[in-house]
C-alpha cells in the first residue's frame, strides 16, 4: 500500500423535494437516491480512481449499510481489510434535501465514525508503516487524529491533514506535525477567526498559521482556484473553468488526486494543477464519488 486514508465514511440519503413537512405532518417527496460519500471514503476513491494503492481505516455501522460501503469501496479499489464494524451502532448518515434550485439541507450522523478509536490504528500498525502517505481529516474522533498523526512522525509517513468539518478547537500545534494542512476557505476562517473574502485576506489568514510553524498550507477556494503557501513562498494556481453542475466533495476529489501525484511524483505545484483539473471535472456531474473520474475518463477530459 502506499495510500492510507484513516477517516470517515457515510451514506448520503437524497430526498429530492421542495417541501419538508412540519412537525406532525406527513408529506410526499417526488425521488429519492442514496450515494456512497464521507470525507475520508470520498478522497480514498478519488486516489483510488487515479490509480493509487489506497487503504481505508475505517468503521461501519452494524446495520444494512454497511455491506454496501465495503464492496463499494471494494469495487473502486480500496483496500478495506481495516474497515471494521462497529457492534451496537449505526453507520454515519447523511440525510440530505435537495430542492429544485439545488439547494442542500443537510444532516450528519456520524455513527460509526466516533468509535474509530486509537486502537484501530494500532490494529492497522503493519500496513499502516508500508504506506508512503496518511490522509486524515475531522469526521473522526480528534484523539484519533491526534493518536494517527504521532503515529505518522514515529515511523516517517508523510501526513496530509484535512481540517473538516472545521473544528475550531484543533489543536495548531498538531497540523504543524503534517506535512500539509489543506483547508477550504470557510475552515481557514473558523480556524484563524480571520476574514476570508478577498485574495489578499485569505493570504493573511494564512500566513498567521504559517507564523504557529505549519510547514506546507494549502488553501482551496473553490471556483477562485487554490493557493499553496511554504514559507515566504506563495504558489496561485486558478480553477479550470467548467460549466459546474454539483460541487459536492470537490475538495474531495481535489485532495485525492493531489495525494495520488504527490507520492507518484513528488512535485506539488504540478500535483495542484492536475488536481485543480480533477476536481473541475468532478463538478462537472451529479454527486460526489460517482462524478470523479477514473484516470482514462480524466485523460479525455484534459484532452
Ligand atoms: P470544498 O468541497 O471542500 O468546499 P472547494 O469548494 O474549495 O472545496 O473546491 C476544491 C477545489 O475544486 C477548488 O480549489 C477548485 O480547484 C475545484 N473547484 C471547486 N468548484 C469549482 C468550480 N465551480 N469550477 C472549477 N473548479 C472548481
Amino acid at each position: 500500500m502506499t495510500i492510507a486514508v484513516i477517516g470517515s465514511n457515510m451514506v448520503d440519503l437524497i430526498t429530492y423535494t421542495n417541501s419538508l413537512p412540519k412537525a406532525g405532518e406527513t408529506l410526499e417527496a417526488p425521488d429519492f437516491a442514496i450515494g456512497c460519500g464521507g470525507k475520508g471514503a470520498n478522497q480514498a476513491v478519488a486516489a483510488a480512481k487515479m490509480g493509487g494503492n489506497v487503504m481505508m481505516v475505517s468503521k461501519v455501522g452494524d446495520d444494512l449499510f454497511a455491506p454496501n460501503t465495503v464492496a463499494n469501496l471494494q469495487q473502486q479499489g480500496v483496500d478495506t481489510r481495516f474497515v471494521t464494524t462497529a457492534p451496537g451502532t449505526s453507520s454515519g448518515v447523511a440525510p440530505i434535501f435537495v430542492d429544485d434550485q439545488s439547494q442542500n439541507r443537510i444532516l450528519i450522523i456520524k455513527g460509526a465514525n466516533q468509535q474509530l478509536k486509537p486502537a484501530d490504528i494500532d490494529d492497522a500498525a503493519e500496513a499502516l508503516k508500508a504506506c508512503q502517505l496518511i490522509i486524515l481529516q475531522l469526521e473522526i474522533p480528534l484523539e484519533t487524529v491526534y493518536y494517527a498523526i504521532d503515529f505518522a512522525r514515529q515511523h516517517q509517513i508523510n501526513v496530509i491533514l484535512n481540517p473538516a468539518p472545521a473544528v475550531a478547537t484543533l489543536d495548531i500545534d498538531y497540523a504543524c506535525k503534517c506535512d500539509f494542512f489543506m483547508p477550504n476557505e470557510t475552515e481557514l476562517e473558523i480556524l484563524t477567526g480571520l476574514p476570508v473574502s478577498s485574495d489578499e485576506e485569505v493570504i493573511l489568514a494564512g500566513q498567521s498559521l504559517l507564523k504557529r510553524g505549519l510547514k506546507n498550507l494549502i488553501i482551496t477556494l473553490g471556483s477562485r482556484g487554490s493557493v499553496w503557501m511554504s514559507g515566504d513562498e506563495i504558489h496561485r494556481v486558478d480553477a479550470t473553468p467548467v460549466q459546474a453542475v454539483d460541487t459536492s466533495g470537490a475538495g474531495d476529489a481535489f485532495i485525492g488526486c493531489f495525494a495520488y501525484l504527490l507520492v507518484e511524483t513528488g512535485d506539488v505545484a504540478a500535483a495542484m494543477t492536475q488536481a485543480s483539473a480533477y476536481a473541475a471535472c468532478s463538478v462537472t456531474g451529479r454527486g460526489t464519488q460517482r462524478a470523479y473520474p477514473d484516470a482514462e475518463s480524466f485523460q479525455r477530459f484534459l484532452n
